[in-house]
């Protein structure tokens, strides 16, 4: 089956499973998943399951992405932080959806070859940084220092507090948190300044690595 074809099946297959936010599933239409993995697991973009990258890494479940994108109520004006660049499949999701993305990384290799295709796919609103994202967007351009939408796709040990600050009034952050094989997504919004935590499932993702931990 063509890769079109593929993709209009994993669409029936997201609306199935519940996602029924047409922005999101119009953007699981438009971005060629086939692009995002290893030449090796082209044949594989469309199960719905996660596959391997680069240095260790996953490009993540696309019933999961849709999960988590839907729960993120994202508005056309909406600026998002995404932590956990990898192959830049989400990243692209997200630029379909929102006005602007800025996404975070800590392996160079997979930002750059994430922004490579990325860059080739024509997308002019999204701003990269390489380096930890515990501490959250910390670039002069775009300067950015709240955001109404932030996503994590790896799983943290605890809640990072300079991401937590980053939360723009009304905005929402998800972020899988928990131990190294399964965590517990929370749904952290800032409402009226105070900040809400909600639980929703359980889920699976790599470790966010935590550099200040690692280098005490
Ligand atoms: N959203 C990605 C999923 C990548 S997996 C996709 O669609 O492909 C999670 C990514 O988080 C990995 O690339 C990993 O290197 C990155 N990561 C882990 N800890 C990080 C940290 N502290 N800061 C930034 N990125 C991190």
């Amino acid at each position: 089956m063509r890769y079109e074809d593929q993709r209009q099946v994993m669409v029936k297959e997201l609306k199935l499973a519940g996602i029924n936010d047409n922005a999101v599933l119009d953007a699981f239409l438009a971005v060629p998943r086939e692009d995002y993995v290893l030449p090796e697991y082209r044949d594989y973009a469309y199960r719905n399951q996660p596959l391997p990258i680069l240095h260790n890494q996953t490009i993540s479940q696309p019933l999961m992405i849709a999960i988590m994108l839907q729960l993120l109520e994202i508005k056309k004006t909406d600026i998002v932080l995404d932590i956990g660049t990898g192959s830049g499949y989400q990243c692209a999701l997200l630029a379909e959806i929102a006005g602007e993305v800025c996404s975070v990384e800590r392996i160079e290799g997979l930002s750059l070859s994430a922004q490579k295709v990325l860059r080739q796919a024509g997308y002019r609103n999204i701003y990269f940084r390489i380096g930890d994202g515990n501490t959250g967007w910390q670039k002069a351009y775009p300067a950015h220092k709240s955001f109404q939408k932030i996503i994590v796709s790896a799983g943290a040990e605890s809640i990072p507090e300079r991401l937590v600050d980053q939360i723009a009034e009304g905005g929402i952050m998800l972020i899988p948190v928990g131990a190294t094989s399964s965590q517990i997504l929370h749904i952290i919004r800032r409402i009226n300044s105070e900040i809400v935590i909600t639980k929703s499932g359980a889920c699976s993702f790599v470790p966010l690595v935590n550099e200040e931990s690692m280098s005490r």
